[in-house]
């Protein structure tokens, strides 16, 4: 592989402590070593982008904001401690660094506490300290381990966004950006650069979302053009179900663009949803591999769904949603109903997940994240007020599972084999859609009953088993 182009990411396991970050040292200097060129994206160490949220939350809903000075504490130890066990020689330039991180912090969470309020801007910029303070860490563990290294903060790398703040979106300006940025860069050193953020055009800094430096590192190795897209995390690949869920859940050699696409969609943790785009666009193969077994060959993501005879390859299921029923013989032969329902809901920007209509047309049931369950129900409240629809029900005490392979795409029976061997689980199932892709099936059933449908359709499927079925 000499002479090649990587992007590596580095999730939060992965970059946690002192081990973990000597690992990911081993690994980009192994790759460096063997003549290739290498940019390196972080996450926040395990668990910090989580603090953030919940302390944020805490002291602009509170009175009291004690809780402020021991936060910092805890993360100047933290991320110390990294530096004194595997950088020590790095520790007066790095220390500065990390003192202006904390105070800048401090000085945010004081005035957030101050006016009693957390804008989604100033949300957005506090859960990027955590990314700020690891890159860092990590950057000086390279060079401690004899790797040119600089650090880079989504922006100063190209990364452009919508100002969507809490999900922003990468514009197409990032790519002559990145590159302008991080080209001239490689041939001397390991930019590592901030994952999970951009900024507006205007400078102003957004956040991609949760997990979202899965999507920098997509952004970034597209515009760097990069040969390979690694994402390192702490499971040997993309597998055929969460293994925390399916124990016996098997790694995958390969899986497309779209099925992935398909199973972050509906809730597989492994990849943030939009991570596949930018990466797909350029045709860049992406591997996903376990730092913690780098000999493992991980599993490639490609364009092509190198049909094996498996129709199914992974289920994934998604227990935040909210089931919106909406109901009236009114909507019978009317034209314009769906437009309607559909326009009420882009309004106030709620995102239909799946979508099914009764084919007598009086009854269409969307699948929302919960969160916006109310939001939906007083967006589509109108509609019945205005007499277009009877009644509008939502229901949060449900899941929604998707079954995804590329094989089933004029795979006859597949449908049948899923919902027959729930039926003889006894597990209802309310709601079935069938993604426009054909690579995905997908169904809604009782809360309760998630995790036991994908049990069942693992084992219908067999995807424990290395042969095929
Ligand atoms: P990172 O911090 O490296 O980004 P994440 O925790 O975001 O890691 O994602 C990796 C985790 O995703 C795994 O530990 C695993 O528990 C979970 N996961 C869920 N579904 C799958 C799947 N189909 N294949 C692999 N891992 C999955
Ligand atoms: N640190 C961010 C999160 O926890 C982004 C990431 O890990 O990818 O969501
Ligand atoms: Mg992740």
């Amino acid at each position: 592989m000499a002479g090649m182009r990587f992007l590596m990411k580095f999730g939060g396991t992965s970059v946690a402590d002192a081990g973990s970050i000597s690992r990911v040292t081993d690994i980009v200097r192994s790759c460096r070593e063997s003549g290739n060129e290498v940019a390196v994206v972080v996450s926040a160490q395990r668990g910090v982008t989580d603090q953030l949220i919940s302390l944020a939350a805490e002291i602009a809903g509170s009175s009291d904001d004690r809780a402020i000075e021991p936060f910092i504490t805890s993360l100047r130890v933290r991320h110390m401690k990294v530096l004194e066990e595997a950088a020590r020689d790095q520790i007066r330039n790095a220390k500065p660094a990390i003192e202006s991180l904390l105070k800048n912090l401090e000085n945010i969470f004081s005035a957030v506490h101050n006016l009693r309020e957390v804008t989604p801007r100033s949300q957005d910029y506090i859960i990027t300290f955590g990314e700020r303070l690891n890159a860092v860490v990590v950057s000086a563990v390279f060079r401690q381990n004899g790797i040119p290294s600089s650090v880079l903060d989504g922006c100063e790398a190209g990364i452009l966004t919508t100002s969507q703040h809490g999900e922003a979106m990468a514009l197409p300006e990032s790519e002559s950006k990145i590159q302008e940025r991080i080209l001239p860069l490689l041939p001397c050193e390991v930019p590592v650069i901030m994952g999970f953020m951009g900024c507006t055009k205007e400078g102003i800094v957004t956040t991609l979302g949760r997990s979202g430096s899965d999507y920098s590192a997509s952004i970034i190795g597209a515009g760097i053009d990069a040969d390979e897209i690694w994402i390192w995390t702490d499971v040997d690949g993309i597998m055929t179900s969460d293994p925390r869920l399916i124990d016996d859940a098997r790694v995958l050699d390969s899986v497309s663009y779209l099925e992935v696409m398909e199973l972050s969609y509906f809730g597989a943790k492994v990849m943030h949803p939009r991570s596949i785009e930018p990466a797909m666009k350029k045709n860049i193969l992406v591997r996903v591999k376990n730092t913690f077994n780098p000999g493992h060959p991980g599993t490639c993501i490609v364009r092509d769904e190198r049909h094996d005879s498996r129709v199914v390859k992974a289920i994934t299921y998604i227990e935040n949603v909210a089931a919106i029923n909406i109901n009236g013989a009114q909507m019978i032969g009317r034209p314009g109903v769906a437009k309607s329902i559909f326009s009420a809901l882009a309004e106030d920007e709620i995102n239909v997940m799946m979508i099914s209509q009764g084919s007598s047309e009086a009854n269409i049931s969307l699948i929302i994240e919960e969160n916006q369950a109310a939001m939906a129900k007083e967006a589509l409240t109108p509609l019945v007020n205005q007499g277009i629809v009877r009644e509008v029900t939502i229901d949060c005490k449900v899941c929604a599972v998707a079954v995804v392979g590329a094989g089933m795409a004029g795979a006859r029976g597949t449908g049948g084999r899923i919902f027959t061997a729930l039926g003889r689980a006894g597990i209802n199932v309310r709601m079935i859609s069938q993604g426009s892709s054909e690579v995905n099936i997908s169904f809604v059933v009782g809360q309760p009953d998630g995790p036991r449908a994908v049990r069942v359709i693992h084992d219908e499927f067999r995807l424990s088993e290395e042969c095929d079925d």
